[in-house]
């Protein structure tokens, strides 16, 4: 589809919000962005950037301090009855069946009767809930939870559906699928929904769905860059193009990072996979679980059932096991690999050798160590710090180090001294 007329538009729009301790906060200072027709629109950038914000002055769910927002060239008069939101918490009232909360959108705008039954029945049908209209959502998985989010917002017919990172909260493969729905129901005529603005904290998403993508920048927030991206639809994440896109984008994020002033580094550093946040305790707990079951294997709704986890958590902790080879994960199974179970027959002090020689070969261990290494056996926390906000701008800094300090403790690899605010190197 090629873009056509602007539909939604933000005219030098700047935001400030007054924090509890008196002072005011610039969100977002002299933003403007045109969504045209038919577009799909990513806004992408770290973490705190404006982005949440600016949709919501999009959707006309808050005013802007100053500037402009408009549909269609007219000044928005409170909430844009032509969009609808999917929030990536999935804002579901658990008291609520599926269909009543389906109906939620629909009940604020005055569609009652069976005007309400049918777009209830044609949304559900959409996403593909059919059977689960009477279910709570306690009953359903994070993915069918989000489906019920995408069918509360394409109930009401929206032109253009705004989504504030609708698949962060799902587990690779259920984001993967629901995304490539999200394409077609956006390519479908029969829904409506002809435009999409997405905020995203991942490089794919934004590749896979977006025709542009806006980079912001922070302190204030404002637009850095716009990346077009012509790939045609559906798009096919692991061919060349795609890739080629990804590391274009990724190298855009990257120097949107470092101070303006400097020019972009030559060479980007290339990309690292993170160390999933999750607990020693945590990955153990599955793995000694794991045991206890026929062949060392059930699929990852049930484990997190079992363990009383919530499903998001099991799947980070899944995702933490894997990374360290002790588990694989073919399609919604997890299973214990032979190295998983080695390691749970492993006295506590074997464990940790064991530990230690995996999360050395994780390049993200392997680059601090290198890091260690280079500052003869200590580094400050700083430098560390801004090392993971350069490798991973959308994941929070300070939380990804703790996971490092305590994976590194329990395997005796590092250390760290909080007085100094260094980490030490404990294996040479
Ligand atoms: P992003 O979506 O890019 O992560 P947000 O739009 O959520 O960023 O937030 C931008 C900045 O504005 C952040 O510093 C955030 O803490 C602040 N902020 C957002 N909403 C509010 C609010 N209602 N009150 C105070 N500060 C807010």
């Amino acid at each position: 589809m090629t873009p056509g007329g602007v539909l939604l538009e933000a005219r030098h729009v700047t935001q400030r919000f007054r924090l509890p301790n008196g002072q005011v906060l610039e969100a977002l200072r002299d933003v403007s962005l045109a969504v045209r027709e038919h577009e799909v629109v990513a806004l992408v950038g770290p973490s705190g950037c404006g982005k949440s914000t600016l949709l919501r002055l999009l959707a006309g769910l808050t005013r802007p301090a100053d500037g402009q927002l408009l549909y269609r060239g007219q000044p928005l008069d409170g909430v844009l009855g032509a969009a609808a939101m999917v929030f990536q918490s999935f804002a579901l009232l658990p008291w609520l069946t599926v269909a009543e909360n389906v109906a939620m959108g629909l009940e604020t705008r005055g569609v009652n009767g069976a005007a309400r039954r049918d777009a209830v029945a044609r949304a559900i049908n959409l996403v593909g809930l059919d059977g689960f209209e009477q279910a709570y959502p306690k009953e359903l998985s994070g993915g069918m939870k989000q489906r019920v989010g995408f069918a509360r917002a394409l109930a009401v017919a929206p032109e253009i559906l705004l989504m504030d990172e609708p698949f962060g909260a799902l587990d690779p493969l259920t984001a993967e699928n629901l995304r490539s729905q999200a394409v077609s129901l956006w390519r479908d005529p029969a829904t409506g929904v002809n435009t999409m603005v997405i905020v995203t904290h991942s490089v794919e998403e934004a590749v896979f769905l977006a025709g542009r993508i806006v980079v912001f920048g922070s302190n204030p927030g404002h637009v850095r860059e716009e990346l077009i991206n012509q790939l045609p639809y559906p798009r096919k994440e692991r061919s060349p193009q795609f890739e080629e896109m990804v590391d274009r984008l990724h190298a855009i994020l990257t120097a949107t990072l470092l101070p303006e002033a400097e020019p972009a580094p030559a060479a980007a550093p290339q990309r690292l996979p993170p160390f999933a946040r999750v607990h020693v305790a945590e990955v153990t707990g599955l793995l000694d679980h794991l045991l206890t079951r026929p062949d060392g294997k059930g699929p990852v709704f049930e484990l997190s059932e079992d363990l009383g986890v919530d499903y998001d958590r099991m799947s980070a902790v899944v995702r933490g096991a894997e990374q360290l080879g002790w588990v694989t994960t073919p399609g919604e199974i997890v299973q214990l690999t032979p190295a998983g179970r080695e390691i749970m027959a492993m006295d506590d002090a074997a464990r940790k050798d064991a530990t230690r020689a995996r999360l050395s070969r994780h390049p993200l261990f392997a680059r601090i160590l290198g890091m260690l290494k280079e500052g003869e056996g200590s580094v400050e926390d700083e430098e560390v710090l801004a090392d993971l906000t350069i490798y991973f701008p959308f994941i929070p800094a300070d939380s990804l180090f703790q996971t490092i300090i305590e994976w590194g403790r329990y395997a005796e690899l590092l250390d760290h001294d909080a007085d100094a605010a260094r980490l030490t190197l404990l294996t040479s």
